[in-house]
């Protein structure tokens, strides 16, 4: 018997082998094929209930076993796990594909689409409908059939051409390579980063000194600690002018092209821009209201940015005699600053932060909030034994969900920390179906003699992870497809982060932040310097992140036929953001591989975007008491439980009463 085959409603991990992954894909998507070919074959006339919705509930086994594989594949995986997922995935986009270009189920959706208006359908049904539509609009199924051919061409075009780009700056940062047998040029880096120079030269057969590169692990510690000047303005502009020298591996002419191709793409579609062609489908909703965004934080930020630029070179300058701070200084002096201002490191926080504490003290936040309360289980199947599982009920003692946390690294699990769902949430046939969430970090381990002790970062990790988790708990929705976390891209970050302000509050901390020793709670002033070392140079790094949203906006949100110096029109985008002097070397376009090969073209901004909807959100906890029950409430039924149903902006202003302000996010990093 194959256990992904049969019905299950708890993953059945102990009983699955690997190789009952294979068969249960086929079968799964051979009977997801069959139950849309009952739909396109319907005789009935197309309605929201026979093509909509029963479109929205095929395929749930299908459903079901992948999100088993893949969470799998990201935190106990194995050769043999990744060779099937090798062997899946071309078929799983095929299938995709296959219902993305099913001309007859577009035709009958579109016909309910077309008459949306006189179905009397509710406003999550209009929001599923459109989102329906959308998937295949957007892809070109209304265009004629010459019009559809060019718009494949451009995507096959593109698609190789982001293809090419991150080749190009990858093969720019292997070929970097700066061999220092002077041990003085090493003089300031921790002894750490100097035998990972000393290793990493042997590996590359070099019988003696040290081997410098562009990747990060090398660049970043070098450029903040090493004292040597010069060598830190070679490794600078080597960065800086990756793929922009004029050579075979310069992206210039490729940047150019994927402008213009999306461009293209975006005119096809009836959008004036790519721009407008991807907000259509974000709160922020068009490239106006991006660029007003943009351009009132940067006014508001740059006083403060100009303000700590002037002091960090005021300092530069008192240390050592340079007569301006250049691009490849900043990292190195602000260093030095940091460790004036606030000598504040891991190991005093540590003892106040056992894992257990910190889990006990996001569950009681949780229970304050929004009356939940974790009970932890032992008969929930697992795929390791590291693996805690909870039942998390509501205060009436309704099950909400089941919640499995799995804390630390191991060989098998990926980096890094996040949420995920091994099933979501929805309503059917009169019953609410209740999520299993998952939260997968790495977390530093407990010794022999120590428990898990996390550092202040593995606590606001914790606390954002668990947001991310809330999210797809209180899911409260009719379609699985809009429930939790499947929200717009520039929304997705508000639970999450939002969670992250309970970690510096007095108020939330002494419920958990315990000495593991003697109970003792974390003293006050260490909370304060947590705080202001969590805003030394915001307005700098504000300012950068604006330039860097600005730089895509140009790129995108206007007609690019017209641009054919990539270096000048880089400069011009960044007027009015910059503090350090300009090297005619260095280009951010070319090698700004978020926008030209990864899926960020027109959302850079978001991440500040996110962080203003949180401290917004959050300044509202602030004012009526940060575990004021009306509030916590008013975010759980208008934000939490409602997930993609209705547009962001929307459920927020039901929140909040207004429209986020930015004024929130420079008040808590102290620019005004
Ligand atoms: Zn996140």
């Amino acid at each position: 018997m194959n256990p992904l085959l049969e019905k299950f409603d708890l993953a059945p991990f102990s009983k699955i082998k690997n190789e009952h992954f294979k068969p249960a894909f086929l079968k799964a998507m051979k009977d997801a094929r069959n139950e849309i070919d009952a739909i396109t074959s319907n005789s009935e006339e197309p309605s929201f209930k026979n093509t909509i919705e029963a479109l929205e509930f095929s395929g749930q086994q299908l459903d079901r076993v992948s999100s088993v594989f893949f969470n799998l594949n990201s935190a106990e995986t194995n050769e043999e796990i990744q060779k099937i997922a090798q062997e899946i995935s071309p078929l799983l986009a095929e299938f995709g594909n296959d219902i993305t270009l099913n001309e007859e189920l577009f035709k009958r959706i579109k016909s309910v689409y077309e008459k949306k208006n006189s179905q009397s359908l509710s406003i999550e049904q209009l929001t599923l409908l459109d989102k329906r539509y959308k998937s295949f609009s957007r892809n070109g199924a209304n265009l004629s059939e010459d019009k559809k051919k060019r718009l494949r061409e451009i995507d096959a075009a593109a698609s190789k051409l982001k293809l090419k780009f991150g080749e190009n700056i990858l093969a720019e940062t292997n070929k970097y390579q700066k061999h220092i047998t002077k041990a003085s040029d090493l003089d300031g880096l921790p002894d750490g980063a100097k035998e990972a120079a000393a290793q990493l030269a042997r590996s590359k057969g070099k019988d003696s000194g040290w081997l410098l590169t562009l990747d990060y692990p090398s660049y970043i510690p070098f450029m903040k600690y090493a004292d040597n000047r010069e060598l830190r303005k070679e490794l600078s502009l080597a960065f800086g002018s990756k793929s922009f020298k004029g050579d075979e591996l310069d992206n210039q002419d490729i940047v150019l092209q994927i402008a213009n191709l999306r461009y293209e793409r975006a005119n096809l579609l009836g959008y004036a821009t790519h721009a407008h062609f991807v907000l259509e489908e974000r709160m922020a909703q068009n490239p106006e209201k991006v660029h007003s965004f943009l351009n009132e934080l940067l006014e508001k930020a740059k006083p403060a940015a100009e303000r700590e630029f002037r002091q960090l070179e005021d300092f530069a300058k008192k240390l050592e005699t340079i007569d301006r701070l250049e691009k490849w200084d900043g990292s190195y002096y602000s260093e030095k600053l940091k460790q004036k201002l606030f000598s504040l490191d891991d190991e005093q926080l540590k003892p106040y932060f056992k894992l257990e504490n910190v889990i006990d003290g996001v569950f009681i936040v949780a229970e304050k909030l929004f009356g939940l309360q974790f009970e932890e289980v032992f008969d929930i199947d697992t795929y390791h034994k590291e693996v805690k599982t909870y039942r998390v009920y509501d205060s009436d003692r309704n099950f909400i969900s089941i919640f499995y946390a799995d804390f630390h690294p191991r060989a098998g699990k990926r980096g890094g920390a996040w949420m995920t769902s091994f099933k979501s949430q929805w309503k059917k046939d009169g019953e609410n179906v209740r999520p299993h969430i998952s939260n997968v970090c790495n977390f530093t381990p407990s010794t022999d003699t120590k428990p898990s002790l996390l550092t202040f970062n593995e606590v606001t990790t914790l606390f954002h992870e668990f947001g991310h988790g809330l999210h797809g708990m209180l899911a409260d929705t009719t379609y699985p497809s809009l429930s939790g976390t499947a929200v717009y891209w520039d929304f997705v970050e508000l639970p999450s982060q939002v969670m992250e302000n309970w970690c510096y509050e007095k108020d939330a901390l002494e419920l958990f932040a315990k000495h593991y020793e003697t109970g003792q709670v974390i003293p006050m002033e260490l909370v304060e310097k947590i705080k202001e070392s969590a805003t030394f140079q915001e307005g700098m790094q504000t300012l950068r992140q604006l330039s860097f949203g600005l730089l895509d906006m140009s790129w995108h949100g206007a007609d690019p036929t017209k641009i054919t110096d990539v270096k000048a029109h880089e400069n011009k985008a960044f007027l009015g953001t910059n503090l350090y002097p300009e090297t005619p070397e260095t280009c951010m376009s070319t090698a700004f591989a978020h926008i030209f090969q990864g899926g960020y073209s027109s959302g850079y901004y978001s991440y500040k975007w996110a962080e203003v909807l949180d401290a917004d959100a959050f300044a509202y906890f602030k004012e009526k008491g940060i575990f004021n029950k009306e509030i916590a409430t008013k975010f759980k039924e208008h934000v939490l439980s409602k997930g993609g149903t209705e547009n962001p902006m929307v459920l927020y202003k039901r929140f909040r009463g207004a429209e986020p302000k930015v004024e929130a996010l420079l008040e808590r990093a102290g620019l005004i």
